[in-house]
């Protein structure tokens, strides 16, 4: 069967238009096209970018021109801490950087980062279905039809390889059957964008808390801050011109959004209850047509590579928002199917099933190591404190330090893949798990949160050298204090005998 292109690439957003531009980038004869539903691209999530996403939309792709000019540069992440016992702003715990931050990363506008880059892959020769719906695939001869719909008229593209970037439309996960939930992790979130957002480095809250206008020397604005709770957390991130993404997510076996009006209102009532959400939203609006809801969060795809196929972005998984890794996994299978197409034009044959494996231990070990049950400790500041600088020790040491060493081989292999990154996901496991049985201890004794206020954690930085294994240390260090502050404490007897609900275990 003949064919019209090499590539067919299903949905022109993030991850399918990074795959366009990086395929003609390295390889300008083959024959590219783009399939993007949407006629124009509306607000998305995935504003906050890592150091790793930040490297593939900076170096690999070559944005920082465009990055600097339209969007924001990202100073880290930034938790905030409450409990019953004050309502006062100043009081609040905090965990953040001290200085601005040292690797590239970025609160992006999606509308416009995802049209840049689309319009950046047809400059260099990928040819662009808009509006256009890609109805079906099938696989014949080896060659991939692409039955596409655009103004109610029918077209068949055929190729020898098909991208499926369409999110979590997931066109081939679904097709094969191989789209798995993650009933585990029960999360859902709900999101806005809101204007007239109080600026946490203003005149107005410096002159009022001069102690905390003291503590720190970087935007607080410009990082992702987290307001932070038993069982969710809110991200605020600014938006070049002025708006300001919100959202929460939630772990609904813990908490549940209190009703109201409208989802958007609801979102409002939730952060106003928090002393810094209070702070900042009491005056804010939420934008009309601008909220958004999903439930339930987590899902993937248990193969996402086969002859003639292979699945990138959000269309092969999705876990949690937490800690913005979403674009980080979009660049790191956005490189595995531009590599394993180029590989194959010259000749090679891709391993399929090492590509299916190395990414579900992947996904997997990031969940255990990173995620799971989380959010019964994320409202402690104690707990939280040990987790993050681990957590961000380890990324920094492992992903953001190989792409340092090597910035397109960095991206080659999936996080945890290997054995040595395998122990260390272990390690992280474990660590995950004792916190969250600390923090399960502690609700039952009545003393979770009970160090959430009048402290900060001010981090001098991470660097992505083996120095970063000292702030490793320093988080096993305070999660050991942790331990040892909660070993004595007892559990009352009337918990005892009404035992945590095993669903919440
Ligand atoms: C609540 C929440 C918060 C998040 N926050 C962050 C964050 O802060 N940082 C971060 O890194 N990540 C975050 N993420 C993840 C991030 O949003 C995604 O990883 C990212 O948007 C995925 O991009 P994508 O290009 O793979 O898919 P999408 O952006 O979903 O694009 C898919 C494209 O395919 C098109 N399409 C779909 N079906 C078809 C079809 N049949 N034919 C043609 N076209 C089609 C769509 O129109 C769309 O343009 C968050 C996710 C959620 C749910």
């Amino acid at each position: 069967m003949s064919v019209t292109h090499d590539v067919i690439v299903i949905g022109g957003s993030v991850s399918g238009a990074s795959t366009a531009l990086l395929l003609k980038r390295e390889v300008p004869d083959l024959r590219v096209a783009l399939v993007e539903r949407s006629g124009e691209f509306d607000r998305k999530v995935g504003e906050a970018t890592t150091e790793v996403s930040g490297n593939f939309l900076a170096k690999r792709l070559g944005l920082t021109g465009h990055l600097t000019h339209h969007h924001i540069t990202k100073q880290g992440l930034r938790f905030w801490f409450a409990n019953d016992k004050s309502d006062d702003f100043g009081r609040c715990g905090e965990i953040g950087a001290f200085y601005q931050v040292r690797m590239p990363s970025f609160q992006v506008d999606r509308q416009v980062l995802d049209q840049h880059i689309l319009d950046l892959a047809v400059a260099a020769g990928a040819e662009l279905l808009r509006p256009a719906k890609v109805a079906s695939v099938d696989f014949e001869d080896g060659v991939s039809v692409v039955r596409v719909e655009s103004a109610g008229k029918p077209t068949e593209l055929r190729a020898r390889w098909v991208v499926d970037a369409s999110g979590r439309a997931a066109v081939l996960a679904r097709k094969f059957s191989t789209l798995n939930p993650l009933p585990e992790h029960p999360t859902n979130s709900v999101w806005a964008r809101f204007r007239g957002v109080a600026d946490l480095d203003g005149f107005e809250l410096r002159s009022r808390y001069p102690e905390y206008a003291r503590a720190c020397q970087a935007s607080r604005t410009a990082a992702t801050n987290h307001l932070t709770g038993y069982g969710w957390w809110c991200w605020i991130i600014p938006l070049k011109g002025g708006d300001t993404s919100v959202g929460i997510v939630y772990d609904e076996r813990l908490f549940s959004l209190p009703p109201g009006e409208s989802l958007g209102s609801r979102l409002r009532d939730h952060v106003l209850k928090h002393p810094v959400g209070r702070e900042l939203f009491e005056t804010a609006e939420v934008v009309v047509g601008d909220v958004k809801a999903y439930s339930p969060l987590p899902y993937f795809s248990s193969e996402i590579a086969g002859p003639g196929w292979q699945i990138v972005g959000d269309a092969a998984g999705f876990l949690d928002p937490l800690y913005s890794a979403g674009l980080d996994f979009c660049s790191w299978t956005v490189s595995a199917a531009v590599n394993r197409i180029i590989m194959e034009r010259a000749g090679g044959k891709a391993d399929y099933p090492d590509i299916n494996a190395r990414f579900l231990r992947s996904y997997h070990a990031w969940f255990h190591a990173l995620i799971k049950d989380k959010y019964h400790y994320l409202g402690d500041a104690d707990l939280m404190q040990a987790a993050f600088i681990m957590d961000i020790g380890w990324f920094y040491f492992g992903p953001v330090r190989e792409l340092c060493i090597c910035p397109k081989g960095g991206f080659e292999r999936f996080p945890f893949e290997g054995p040595i990154d395998g122990a260390v996901a272990k390690f992280m496991a474990f660590a995950n798990r004792r916190l969250k049985s600390i923090a399960l201890k502690r609700r039952a004794c009545g003393t979770y949160g009970a160090n959430n206020l009048d402290h900060r954690m001010m981090v001098s930085g991470f660097e992505p050298t083996p120095k970063v294994l000292r702030a490793v240390l320093k988080g096993v260090l305070l999660w050991l204090r942790a331990e040892w502050k909660t070993l004595f404490l007892r559990i009352p007897p009337e918990v005892t005998k009404n035992p945590v609900p095993a669903a919440v275990q």
